[in-house]
């Protein structure tokens, strides 16, 4: 493959930047390859600076629903721009969009806005612990929250990816105060809520876990986690910086009628700019300062573009019939999928939830870490390694998503299942 211009950058960047990478997972080491270098993309195809094209199942990692360079999102990012990139002072369009937000997620009845998921699930907890006044957080095995220290225990994602437990650098004193225990597991949540509920201020929860590839809750899993938190007076933190506007206009507490206490969201909010945000009950958002005492600011907060983009890609998927159309795309590859795995002996399983996706390489029900973690990483390497050859251009870890967009037609997943049925024949 001719990837000359993508090496010599790589090369650079490996001088310049921590293995020549702004975030693990884009150095592709687990896939056993090199990156390549995205130049730009239209809709849902991209373009390396090789001038390869590929149809892209990753998506900036989740946000760019709408596809990419949509004529809205850009029309309302070039107008913000020309009026000023930021002020740090209070801007219209951050009420907008904190007004859509709580109109559209009813458990948010007031929001924040930061710039990344992180900051918001950082802040999520730190207002959790403020407002209850105890210590200890629960998470789940598999789950990622961004790469607050807390949140560095058994994580999905990159940490994942990179088969590491944690991080050097992370004070035992702080993880002491995360317990962290296996997804969908609810005889071991129940232990650790009966024995030391009252030192827990919040339990933290992808609805759908999406860092470990996709892993659908079990059906009682959040009915049985807000009863119980709620009966101890535990805060119940939905970290939706995936799922929110993905699985559902409302996102998964949407999608499967469950209202946590507090909400992270990141990624579409922001339209593929840098947003996140955290909100929920009037009475725990009123703690956070400069109406109670929780400390948590920033800079940017609330940029003009990063709302402008925000704004636009909510509006856009508020319309009617646009997580139908959604959903038809993504049943169509997931039945394809099936079809072309059907004929052949594979160890695969595939979970969906809507329009985020993962083919986990193994032969075991993917229901949590553990048996997401029993996947055969080297085949999804060379699964990987052949899609892209093929022009397709997957998350490079067997423990992501694949997300599909609107922009996703026909013509986009045939193309797809085409590539995918060559491509799985060539791996048995
Ligand atoms: N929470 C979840 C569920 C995520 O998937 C991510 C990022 N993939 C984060 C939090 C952290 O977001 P960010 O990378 O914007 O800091």
């Amino acid at each position: 493959m001719e990837n000359k211009l993508s090496q010599a950058f790589y090369s650079k960047a490996l001088e310049y930047i921590p293995g020549g990478v702004n975030s693990p997972v884009r150095a592709c080491k687990s896939v056993g390859a090199d990156p390549v270098f995205i130049a730009q993309g239209a809709g849902a195809r991209i373009w390396d600076v090789d001038g390869r094209e590929y149809i892209d199942y990753v998506a900036s990692w989740g946000p760019l629903i709408l596809g990419h360079a949509h004529p809205e999102v850009i029309a309302a990012v070039t107008e913000a721009a020309q009026e000023g990139t930021s002020f740090g002072a209070p801007t219209w369009r951050e009420v907008e969009l904190a007004q859509l937000i709580c109109q559209l997620v009813p458990s948010i009845e007031m929001v924040r806005l930061v710039n990344s998921g992180t900051e918001a699930t950082m802040s999520a907890i730190r207002l959790a612990r403020g407002y209850t006044g105890r210590k200890k957080i629960v998470k789940f095995d598999g789950c990622y929250h961004g790469h607050a220290d807390s949140f560095l225990v058994k994580a999905g994602s990159g940490v994942a990816t990179l088969g590491i437990p944690g991080s050097p650098g992370v004070p035992e004193e702080i993880v002491a105060n995360t317990i962290s225990i296996p997804y969908n597991d609810l005889k071991t949540l129940k232990e650790v809520l009966d024995t030391q509920g009252d030192e827990i201020a919040c339990v933290i929860v992808e609805p759908v876990a999406g860092n470990m590839g996709v892993v659908p809750p079990r059906e009682d899993f959040l009915p049985r986690l807000r009863e119980w938190t709620e009966q101890r007076g535990i805060v119940l933190i939905f970290d939706e910086v995936i799922t929110g506007f993905r699985v559902a206009l409302g996102g998964a507490q949407e999608l499967y009628q469950v209202k946590p206490d507090l909400t992270c969201l990141g990624k579409i909010i922001g339209g593929g700019l840098p947003v996140g945000a955290y909100g929920g009950k009037k009475e725990i958002m009123n703690q956070v300062a400069p109406e109670g005492p929780v400390y948590q600011a920033g800079t940017l907060s609330g940029n003009p573009l990063a709302t402008a983009a925000g704004l636009a890609t909510l509006k856009v998927l508020s319309r009617p019939g646009t997580y139908e159309a959604l959903e038809a795309r993504a049943e169509a590859l997931a039945q394809g999928l099936a079809e072309i795995l059907k004929g052949l002996s594979l160890p695969v399983k595939m979970n969906r939830v809507g329009s985020m996706m993962t083919l986990f390489f193994t032969n075991q029900e993917v229901v949590d870490f553990n048996t997401a973690a029993s996947s055969d990483t080297k085949l999804y390497g060379r699964y990987w390694r052949a899609m892209l050859a093929e022009g397709i251009y997957l998350a490079p870890s067997q423990f992501e998503a694949a997300f599909i967009s609107l922009a996703h037609g026909r013509e986009e997943i045939d193309e797809t299942l085409n590539a995918a049925a060559k491509v799985l024949k060539g791996l048995i």
